[in-house]
């Protein structure tokens, strides 16, 4: 009896310890948010531009066709670390990425990429699906109650991931759809595509780059 109860506390114990250990040791996430870290974005993408290529091939109606990335930057977050300091800005910061957590699903992978910048990479099997989710974050966070700091916003930028992309041209252009969104108001949801159609942004594409038909 004595001895089952040992074993028991014994498995307990060294079952906390590999936990322990493997947060300690999982050099995929970031440490204050648990997310996946930059480091990892690019296998990821990889993964992501593969599995869209083959259910392009598959033409399979059912699974996810749409694929976008999309960058969030929280708004005049200087402010808050100059306001109430560094540790509710990492408290901000924690709070911030359980929100994504909480809004997207575990299957669209979530990085922190900088300082207060996030990046989602989301499937969608609508086109339109995306700017819902993201406005509905984008809601999700102007509403929430941040224990000290009160109300902060985030912007986002985002695009559309092409069958053969690479994750740099991705990340330009999903960066200046949130740099349009900051200098536009903040607070806001903004599309590289659309803004590129509607004029009010120029395409990235510069000049010499190559391009293959
Ligand atoms: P904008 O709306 O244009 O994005 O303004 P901003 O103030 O959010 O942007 P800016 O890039 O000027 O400032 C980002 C700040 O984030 C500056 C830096 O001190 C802070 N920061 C970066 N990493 C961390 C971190 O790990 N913890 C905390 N508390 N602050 C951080
Ligand atoms: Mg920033
Ligand atoms: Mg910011």
């Amino acid at each position: 009896e004595v001895d089952l109860q040992r074993e028991s506390v014994i498995k307990t114990i060294l079952q906390l310890y590999q936990n322990f250990t493997k947060l300690m040791h999982d050099n995929e996430r970031d440490t204050l948010t648990g997310l996946l870290n930059r480091k990892t974005f690019d296998k990821k993408i990889n993964k992501t531009i593969m599995q869209m290529q083959a259910s392009a091939k598959r033409k399979d109606d059912k699974v996810a066709n749409y694929f976008f990335i999309a960058i969030f930057d929280i708004d005049h977050f200087k402010r808050v670390n100059d306001n109430f300091g560094h540790l509710i800005g990492d408290e901000v910061l924690l709070l911030f990425a359980q929100l994504l957590q909480q809004t997207f699903r575990d299957t669209d992978p979530l990085f922190r990429f900088g300082g207060e910048e996030f990046v989602g990479v989301f499937a969608c099997t609508e086109k339109n699906d995306i700017e819902i989710i993201l406005n509905r974050f984008r809601q999700k966070v102007e509403s929430f109650s941040f224990p000290q700091a009160g109300n902060v916003t985030v912007s986002s930028g985002y695009t559309e991931i092409a069958e053969y992309d690479n994750s740099s041209q991705m990340i330009d252009r999903a960066d200046s759809a949130l740099y349009f969104a900051k200098n536009n108001g903040r607070n806001r949801v903004e599309c590289y595509e659309k803004l590129i159609a509607s004029g009010q942004l120029k395409s990235n594409v510069k000049e010499g780059d190559i391009e293959l038909f």
